[in-house]
């Protein structure tokens, strides 16, 4: 193994380079990024940072020089060109790079709203990167009005912000409620209540009909509930896609993100992913994770299995969003819940998802030590009964025994 390439520079690429170099590889390594900027979290993009409460500085994932001390090329604005899996190689520019390994860490772009009903119009943004952030931020100024279309995590945390710096904001969410994709009615009314309680109008089941322009950016928006109101910007967290381009040149295969194995690896040998953009098998079916938990652990292990580990690689998903005071923390996926049991200790509260009484995950807000437990409970494959931590008089470390 002399020449490895990872395409993709960001929390996924960044975790795969460093584990390489940690693992003792000694070979070439070079990380390829369409972004202008060295690999950097998300995460505080739509939190502390959109909010002004972190520094640029803070938000990247290592010095830049840190890659070149480490024999790391970086190769960044430079979206990849072509790749020919037959010869091994990867075209960037005029530049044709051979490698022995390729590691796909692609990531996802978030869906837009569509152009025909006013999407390409000046002050509708998305949240995905540095430079979608440092767009949208002059426009959240106290005593704007911003439209938020979409009530998953990403929509939330924007309201969240906006609010925070004195916007009028309505959110608007076209399924009958609120995280409708990601977590149970129980977790959907306690953020609605928070967000309502903070002064954001959020309507649900109502989608967007068109937004309104004038010398071509946003003025306002039409809701399918017929209502039209003026708006002065549009933030849409309505979903993500694969950049699965760099996998289709590739030729891999793809089945809801590019498909991997148990190890990383896709259906072409040398070619191995991690990150959102990978789909891997997880009890019986498969799935993808948009977590930088899953990211790093995942790249990490495809590290290690380049360089002939054979680990297999099982996730253990957690997941956290901050909106106001509110600090939420997931432990576990909870695909095919049937029942949650609530942990009301008021201020601390958690939600716990079982399917057939075996528990899956639990949402903890304001509640660390809840998520602690569950998380250390669902890694152990323990199951206390619903009843019992719905019982706040039930001591729930003396579970774990
Ligand atoms: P990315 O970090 O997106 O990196 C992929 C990189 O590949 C990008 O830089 C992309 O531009 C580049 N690329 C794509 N195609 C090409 C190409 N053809 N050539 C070259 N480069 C290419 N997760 C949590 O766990 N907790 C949170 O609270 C949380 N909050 C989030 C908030 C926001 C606003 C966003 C956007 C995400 C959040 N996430 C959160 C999700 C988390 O950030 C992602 O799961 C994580 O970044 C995935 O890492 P990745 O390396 O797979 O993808």
């Amino acid at each position: 193994m002399e020449k490895i390439i990872v395409i993709g520079a960001g929390q996924a690429g960044a975790s795969c380079v460093a584990k390489l170099r940690a693992e003792g590889y000694e070979g070439a390594i070079t990380l390829i990024g369409d972004e202008p900027v060295p690999p950097y979290q998300r995460p505080p993009l739509s939190k502390a940072y959109l909010l002004g409460e972190m520094a640029l500085d803070r938000l990247f994932l290592r010095p830049e020089a840190w890659y070149a001390e480490n024999g790391i090329e970086l190769r960044l604005g430079a979206p990849v060109d072509a790749i020919d899996a037959g010869a091994k190689t990867v075209t960037v520019g005029r530049d044709v790079l051979p490698y022995d390994a390729l590691v796909l860490a692609t990531g996802s772009t978030p869906r837009r709203l569509p152009a025909k009903i006013g999407g390409d119009l000046a002050g509708v943004h998305v949240v995905r990167t540095l430079a979608d952030v440092d767009a949208m931020e002059p426009e959240v100024t106290q005593g704007r009005r911003a439209l938020i279309v979409g009530g998953g995590y990403i929509g939330l945390e924007a309201a969240a912000v906006a609010r925070k710096r004195g916007m009028d904001v309505t959110l608007i969410e076209a399924a009958p409620r609120i995280l409708g994709r990601v977590a149970a009615p129980e977790t959907a009314d306690y953020f609605r209540a928070l967000h309502t309680a903070h002064g954001v109008r959020i309507l649900e089941g109502v989608g967007l009909e068109c937004l309104n322009g004038a010398d071509g950016r946003v003025v306002g928006a039409i809701l399918q509930n017929g209502e039209e109101h003026p708006y002065d910007m549009v933030i849409a967290g309505i979903g993500i896609v694969v950049n699965d381009g760099p996998a289709q040149m590739a030729g891999v295969t793809l089945d809801n993100g590019i498909a991997t194995d148990i190890h990383g690896q896709t259906s072409d040998p040398n070619i191995w992913a991690a990150g959102d953009c990978a789909s891997l098998p997880f009890r019986g079916t498969r799935i993808r994770l948009e977590s930088v938990q899953n990211a790093i652990d995942q790249a990490e292990a495809v590290a290690k299995n380049i360089l002939g580990a054979g680990q297999d690689y099982v996730p253990k998903p957690w997941f956290w969003s901050d909106q106001y005071d509110v600090k939420l923390q997931i432990a576990g996926l909870n695909t095919g819940y049937d029942r949650v049991a609530v942990r009301d200790g008021g201020a601390a509260r958690s939600h716990w998802y079982y399917a057939d009484d075996i528990l899956l995950a639990v949402d903890a807000m304001n509640d660390p030590r809840g998520y602690m437990i569950g998380k250390r409970l669902i890694e152990a494959g323990k199951s206390p009964a619903p009843d019992v931590v719905a019982n706040l008089e039930a001591d729930l470390k003396a579970l774990l025994k």
